[in-house]
């Protein structure tokens, strides 16, 4: 299933990455670790970004 990375807006599919986590009860993928990472220091960030997409 495509979902997308709410830190550059790529799409990934989440079958497929181990680069996932969690927060505030939803599961986020992510492209690369570099937005893992960003996502993991300011998750309420890109959470938000996600939910206006
Ligand atoms: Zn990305």
């Amino acid at each position: 299933m495509m979902t997308i990375d709410p830190v550059c807006g790529m799409e990934v599919d989440e079958q497929e990455t181990e680069l996932q986590t969690q927060y505030a009860g939803k599961k986020y993928s992510f492209c690369s670790e570099e937005c893992l990472t960003a996502f993991e220091r300011q998750p309420s960030k890109y959470s938000r970004a996600a939910k206006a997409a």
